[in-house]
């Protein structure tokens, strides 16, 4: 099984975990947290992310899948498409915040990676009247971006706030944690990369991916600074 890389949000960087139809809970060792927090992580998640699907059962990744596929298989512009892509991304949202710790006021991974492709990053920059940077290539691997921004607040990240909220990317407006509090964001429990328990959208990624992989995909800070 194959999911998102939790570490860097939207990121295309896909790794091995042991998933429970569409939830992600990869646990491994780690020497920062205790593994009995890291297994009530896990065990809070699963609870959570069965609230959630009880509720939505629209989220079964095969209805998601179909319906992700009419949009990106749709006759229309790489710009409708992704506006399309963004509002189901926000009716997924909804699905998932009552079930997250993630409250307002919290700005955690707002401090990490976030990939976005071209395609997205001048959607935003139309939104935002400011023109993204030309990014030729990746300028570094998806490892080193994670690591480079680790800890960097975001371009966009204005007194603990997203100043763009409307406009900010996919990748924002699908990470959530599924624990029952951020112990597990907080930066100086790092690194925490794979204790976060998250809905697995690898489904969701592969659509986009499919949709923008034609343009550069890197971070957020690259695009605009
Ligand atoms: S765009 Fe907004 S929500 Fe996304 S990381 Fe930046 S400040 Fe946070």
């Amino acid at each position: 099984m194959i999911a998102r890389l939790p570490t860097a949000k939207g990121c295309a960087a896909l790794h091995s975990v042991n998933d429970n139809k569409g939830y992600t809970g990869r646990m491994n060792e780690n020497k920062h947290i205790p593994i009995k927090r890291i297994d009530q992580a896990k065990a809070a998640g699963m609870a959570h992310f069965k609230e959630m699907r009880a509720l939505n059962p629209w989220m079964d990744s095969r209805l998601v899948s179909e319906d992700l596929n009419k949009i990106c298989n749709a006759n229309a512009s790489i710009k409708s498409k992704l506006t399309k892509m963004a509002a189901y991304a926000d009716r997924i949202a909804a699905a998932i915040a009552p079930h997250a710790a993630c409250k307002s006021g919290c700005s955690h991974c707002c401090n990490i990676a976030v990939t976005i492709s071209g395609a997205e990053a001048e959607m935003i920059g139309a939104k935002i009247g400011r023109k993204p940077a030309t990014v030729l290539q990746w300028t570094s691997s998806q490892d080193e971006q994670v690591k480079k921004y680790h800890n960097v607040p975001c371009t966009f990240l204005v007194a603990g706030k997203c100043s763009i909220y409307d406009a900010r990317p996919i990748a924002c407006r699908l990470q959530f944690n599924l624990d029952d509090d951020e112990f597990l964001c907080k930066l100086e429990t790092k690194p925490v990369d794979d204790c976060i328990p998250m809905v697995d959208l690898r489904h969701y990624w592969k659509n986009l991916s499919k949709l923008t992989g034609s343009t550069v995909i890197t971070d957020i800070r690259e695009f605009f600074m």
